[in-house]
């Protein structure tokens, strides 16, 4: 996966999260303060024409946490911006990614988010999504999977740990405040860790299809 995948990625990923932008905002009404879908849409759409530029997959990731960070408020921004900017930084300045670098990449991006936020699964968050999504990658790979299906499985587990974040309480960020009542709704930041993990699986079909 070159610097075309990973700047496709991003782009697809803002696209996405547009099109999601009413359905996150009415995630995040249910138990917290309305606003996720309007941040991550104002993010994405700085994100898109920062990485115009940069010239390495590293480079496109670590321009994405940065501008997520200056332009996303909220709880999200500054641990979606450490995702990413730890994912760049694991990256290096490698023209090219493989599978395992990924793998890695992705493990310093929940590592970010963990030592930031302090959430752990189970906590109602992003990482409910975004943990069992690289474990499901992780054994994917080892077991010797293609490109295509270890990013299946990888967008398939994050979708269903989003899911699976409705019968639970929150632990953290706003919407622990609402205690029990929280219960019940599916939390709008493992929503959208899902929807961007799977903007990666699509992106990387295409151009594999495409080749
Ligand atoms: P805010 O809660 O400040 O309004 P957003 O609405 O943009 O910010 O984002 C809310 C999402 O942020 C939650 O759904 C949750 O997934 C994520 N989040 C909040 N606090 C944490 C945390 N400590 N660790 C991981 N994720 C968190
Ligand atoms: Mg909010």
């Amino acid at each position: 996966m070159d610097t075309a995948v990973f700047r496709a990625w991003i782009r697809v990923a803002g696209e996405v999260i547009e099109a999601n932008r009413d359905h996150l905002t009415q995630l995040d009404a249910a138990i917290g303060d309305a606003d996720h879908g309007i941040n991550m849409t104002r993010g994405f759409a700085a994100v898109t024409a920062a990485i115009e530029g940069a010239a390495t997959p590293g480079a496109v990731l670590t321009v994405t946490g940065s501008t997520l960070i200056s332009t996303v408020g909220g709880a999200s921004g500054p641990l979606y911006g450490m995702a990413f900017r730890r994912a760049g930084k694991a990256l290096g300045t490698a023209p090219e990614v493989g599978l395992p670098e990924l793998g890695r990449a992705l493990e310093a991006a929940l590592a970010g988010v963990q030592q930031l936020g302090a959430a752990r699964e189970g906590d109602k968050t992003m990482v409910d999504a975004l943990a069992p999504a690289i474990r499901a990658f992780g054994k994917a790979v080892a077991e010797g999977a293609a490109a295509g299906d270890a990013l299946a499985a990888l967008a398939e587990a994050a979708a269903a740990g989003a899911a699976a974040t409705v019968p639970m309480e929150a632990r953290k960020g706003r919407a622990s405040y609402l205690g029990p009542r929280s219960i019940g709704h599916e939390d709008p930041g493992a929503a959208s860790t899902a929807l961007i993990l799977a903007a990666l699986r699509d992106t990387v079909a295409r151009e594999t299809g495409a080749r």
